[in-house]
């Protein structure tokens, strides 16, 4: 069966330390047993495991072109291990530390150069707008996004997050966002997994996303799940993340199972891979679904996945 992965995160950063800094991974591993995680809520852990990536990754000089190819070779020949046949996967709309890209058009026809090689495989591109970044940030991401129709041309769509402190940025920016829906590009966004309800449902009244990463939370509260299957919203679910964050534990409790009964499309994804140290196959595993549900998934995954530009 092939699977289909909904929601990834390219995590270049994290995947050219694994590559050049292999030594340096234990650092990342030792952030999910020190107290302060422990602590931590699910929003408070990511920041922490971000920050460990962020610092450790800071001074490396690794973010070459041979490492770029190396790392999309990578993740291709995890798709294969996995029986992975098409990702949408998030990437960075700027070129951020791999300097020698004059936009991240570069990176993406190396992702075309290695996915010539493999016509049974796909890929479609999400640009990651992290709206936990500064504003003066975002609107520079903003305005390479519009002033790029090359870069455009190639993305099948966008992939928001943020935590509820940065509501703000999302209200500064939710016109171009239905603009930019309105013209055809699809709009993910992480909800239902590091703040409350509340927040939610604000942002659920001012746009209709494509689809929502995560979502898990939301199928506690009635309204919002009935607004989820009327508008054929698929929940992009991601056991490990959310048991490592402590959004649910997936060994507890089956918020999958939950959403196809309720008749909510969903998809099993990895979300982060390297920084969960997890893939598909684990993924699989850790949502405890049956094969029949399985099946039912394998589905929604061709039928939700988005078109290759
Ligand atoms: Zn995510």
């Amino acid at each position: 069966m092939g699977h289909s992965i909904l929601h990834c995160h390219f995590e270049s950063a994290l995947r050219a330390l694994t590559q050049a800094k292999a030594n340096k991974l234990p650092a990342l591993r030792a952030v999910y047993t020190s107290p302060a995680y422990q602590r931590a809520a699910p929003a408070g852990r990511l920041t922490l495991l971000w920050q460990k990536v962020l610092d450790l990754t800071a001074d490396e000089e690794i973010f070459t072109e041979a490492t770029f190819r190396q790392i999309v070779q990578d993740l291709i020949g995890e798709m294969e291990i996995n029986s992975v046949e098409h990702i949408d996967l998030r990437i960075g709309p700027s070129v951020g530390r791999w300097h020698w890209m004059s936009s991240s058009i570069d990176g993406l026809d190396i992702f075309q150069d290695e996915l010539d090689r493999h016509h049974d495989l796909s890929i479609a591109f999400l640009a990651g707008i992290n709206m936990t970044k500064p504003t003066n940030t975002l609107d520079g991401i903003f305005d390479s996004l519009l002033e790029s129709g090359d870069l455009l041309g190639r993305l099948a769509g966008v992939d928001i997050n943020f935590l509820s402190t940065d509501i703000f940025k999302f209200d500064r920016y939710v016109h171009t966002l239905n603009a930019l829906q309105a013209s055809g590009l699809k709009v993910n966004i992480h909800l239902g997994e590091l703040f409350d309800n509340e927040v939610s449902r604000y942002v659920l009244s001012r746009i209709t996303p494509d689809r929502i990463g995560h979502g898990v939370l939301l199928l506690q509260d009635k309204k919002l799940s009935d607004f989820i299957r009327d508008h054929e919203i698929c929940l992009d679910m991601c056991p490990t993340s959310n048991t490592l964050l402590g959004v649910v534990d997936w060994g507890q409790d089956n918020p999958a199972r939950r959403a196809l009964d309720l008749g909510i499309p969903i998809s099993i994804n990895p979300d982060d891979p390297l920084l969960f140290g997890t893939d598909m196959t684990r993924e699989i595993r850790n949502s405890r679904l049956r094969d029949d549900e399985l099946g039912v998934i394998a589905a929604y995954g061709r039928k939700y996945r988005y078109e290759i530009k």
